[in-house]
């Protein structure tokens, strides 16, 4: 299946040129043109899931063996000291193009890429809470 409107559907499919690191049957692996830092490259499925919460359990699979297999090969590449593997879902997340995808960011020593969070504190009533409702 796939979405007539979405560019990552057009790019996974070789209609639209890019960058391209790997391909097989499922999968195009792109780099980014918005780059993180040096390197970062996008994991695309061929066919069009939203997000996590829509793509199916074979392809997520399939994804993150993959996502193992590049992050191997271009640490050896590019000579990265680390990596970040990031997948927004849904717009708050940061989300803006809605064709699941895997970040590939390297990460140099010292490259101030400023991926992270501000850090809080998990207080007792909310994990009281979150334990509760999950049970
Ligand atoms: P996200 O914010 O997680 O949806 O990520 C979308 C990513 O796609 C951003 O990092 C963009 O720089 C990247 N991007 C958007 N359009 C293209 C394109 N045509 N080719 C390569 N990367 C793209
Ligand atoms: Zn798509």
């Amino acid at each position: 299946m796939r979405d007539n409107d979405c560019i990552f559907c057009k790019i996974a499919a070789g209609e639209i040129p890019s960058a391209t690191l790997y391909e097989d049957e499922d999968f195009r692996v792109i780099l980014d043109l918005g780059p993180a830092t040096k390197g970062h490259a996008l994991i695309l499925p061929k066919e069009h899931y939203r997000n996590l919460y829509d793509i199916d359990d074979e392809m997520a699979a399939k994804a993150m063996i993959l996502a193992k297999k590049m992050v191997k090969k271009m640490t050896d590449v590019l000579g990265c000291d680390g990596y970040n593997i990031v997948q927004n879902n849904e717009e708050p997340a940061g989300q803006t193009v809605f064709h699941f995808h895997m970040h590939l960011i390297p990460r140099y020593k010292e490259d101030n890429a400023g991926i992270g969070w501000n850090v809080g504190e998990l207080t007792d009533e909310v994990r009281d809470e979150i334990l509760k409702k999950m049970k």
